[in-house]
């Protein structure tokens, strides 16, 4: 009988250091086989945004660069998972495939059905877990209810993780010319794909700068990692609230596709402080971070209808308002005329990130000023963040809108200018996204339309949104602060 082959299905988890489910291929002692399907239909309602498809392009080539390194080949392929694992298995002797959980509702549904599908082929399936620090399921209130609230759900979750070491990158046997030949002899039959044949670049010009900026794959994530301990983390705390400063990790797109994993990251964390004594507050808030991740995952599992249902039916029957497509154009381009929001806004068409602050300022501004539904925001931004994760984009969305766990009460209303001058008081990061404010003296970068007219028009601002808003302040607050009284009427 001919040696079987092992596969690994990567999908959300493209690394080979701490991949639990390559190192179980491995350890089969049998050869191992890497497969990427490119099935965007399957993310249903939330197939892979064009910002995450660049970076998915990008992570690729490195994943492919760290496999040969392996001597592991990878194939590429695109179309439905069930049927072409099932073209691959038909291919070549397949004992079984391995691979990490992913937790998006309509990735489930997928998963379960091709666990069943090659089970009943007679192929082995294995699944494990490599995303997050604890399953969704692992943990449970008092009355073994899911978690809604974000502090007993942290008390518990720390409790229950241990700390474990990360896996090291597999150690692979090289093969032998009659494996090679197998598996030349089965490509040949295989609809495979080139990384360019995916067409996942887009086709204007628009991501060009990303490059600039990010460097997907393992080693650009280990690499912010070990910058951001040898710095940034010891201002934490403080520091990651002023959009400006850069102080945060920018993990989170290396974690949205699984070049890093947490628990890697919690380990050397850890190591940078040998903190049997515990870590420094500043540490020590950045790991909770992470456990916010937890907790968005935890809710996304436990109600998989929050991608595009409110989480409190409270809001059921609330009235949100039909979009008017020049306001939410203008909110999508960072055109609205409110300094902080446009450049949000801004920040994240160029850069494909927007800041953790200016992120929940701009979802108050759509959900409570504008008063637009907050599916509107989490499309757009799921459409433009490389860091486009389902369970932090619908948590995130959901808190702002105060429709979530744990929310923000809707009648708490970010004023984007106060919030300016607090978080970014020298208007460092509003001129770093909106030049047409450079020459505006601090004290009215965050609200150029209370300069008197001359000076508006010295600056060319007259009759441009920053001399008059698209957005009233003040009347949009008292509108939303109605709607919300009425919500039960
Ligand atoms: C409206 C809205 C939408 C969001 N959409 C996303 C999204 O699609 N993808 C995404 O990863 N995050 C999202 N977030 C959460 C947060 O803004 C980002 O995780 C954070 O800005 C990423 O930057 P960082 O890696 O430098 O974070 P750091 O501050 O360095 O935190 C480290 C990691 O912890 C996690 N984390 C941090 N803050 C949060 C949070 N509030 N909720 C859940 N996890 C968190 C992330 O994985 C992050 O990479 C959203 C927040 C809001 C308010």
């Amino acid at each position: 009988m001919q040696t079987p082959f092992n596969l690994i299905w990567f999908r959300r988890d493209l690394r080979v250091a701490d991949n639990p489910a390559l190192m179980a291929a491995v350890a089969t002692g049998q050869p191992v086989i890497a497969v990427f399907i490119h099935s965007r239909q399957e993310g249903g309602d939330f197939a892979l945004g064009a910002a995450s498809r660049w970076w998915l392009h990008h992570s690729l080539t490195a994943l492919a660069r760290d496999l040969e390194r392996l001597s592991i080949p990878l194939l590429t392929l695109r179309g439905g998972s069930l049927p072409m694992l099932r073209r691959v298995i038909a291919a070549l002797p397949v004992a079984s495939v391995h691979w990490n959980r992913r937790y998006d509702p309509a990735l489930i549904e997928v998963d379960m059905a091709v666990k069943d599908g090659l089970q009943a082929d007679g192929v082995g399936a294995h699944s494990h877990k490599a995303h997050l620090l604890l399953e969704p399921w692992e943990i449970a209130t008092g009355v073994g209810t899911p978690y809604r609230v974000f502090t007993p759900f942290w008390r518990k979750a720390t409790a229950t993780v241990r700390a474990e070491a990360p896996l090291p990158e597999p150690h692979v046997q090289a093969w032998s010319n009659d494996l090679n030949q197998v598996l030349d002899g089965a490509k040949a039959t295989l609809p495979l794909k080139t990384l360019s044949e995916l067409n996942l670049l887009p086709k204007l010009p628009w991501a060009d700068g990303f490059s600039a900026i990010w460097h997907p794959g393992e080693h650009g994530a280990q690499e912010r990692l070990t910058q951001f301990l040898s710095s940034d983390v010891q201002s934490y705390r403080q520091g990651r609230d002023y959009p400006a400063e850069r102080i945060t990790s920018r993990l989170s797109p290396h974690l949205a596709f699984g070049e890093i994993s947490p628990r890697q990251i919690l380990a050397m964390v850890h190591a940078h402080w040998n903190s049997g004594m515990g870590l420094p507050p500043d540490a020590d808030f950045f790991v909770r971070e992470l456990f916010w991740r937890e907790f968005s995952y935890h809710l996304l599992f436990h109600f998989p209808k929050t991608p595009t249902e409110n989480l409190s039916d409270e809001f059921d029957q609330f009235a949100w308002r039909e979009p008017d497509a020049t306001l939410l154009r203008a909110w999508h381009m960072g055109r609205t005329g409110l300094p902080i929001i446009d450049a949000g806004m801004r920040e994240l068409w160029t850069t494909g990130y927007m800041h953790n602050r200016v992120r929940m300022l701009v979802a108050s501004v759509l959900t409570k000023n504008l008063r637009y539904h907050w599916l509107h925001g989490a499309r757009w931004f799921w459409d433009t963040l490389v860091d486009a994760d389902l369970a932090n984009n619908t948590q995130g969305w959901q808190w702002s809108a105060g429709t979530g766990a744990d929310a923000a009460p809707y009648f708490r209303i970010f004023n984007p200018v106060t919030q300016g001058e607090r978080f970014d008081p020298e208007g460092r990061y509003v001129r770093q996204f909106v030049p047409e404010l450079a020459r505006v003296p601090n004290k009215f970068v965050h609200q150029p339309w209370s300069l008197p007219a001359t000076e508006l028009a010295r600056l060319g601002l007259a009759g441009t949104p920053y001399a008059r808003p698209l957005i009233d302040l003040s009347g949009s607050r008292a509108d939303a602060l109605d709607a919300y009284k009425q919500r039960h009427d």
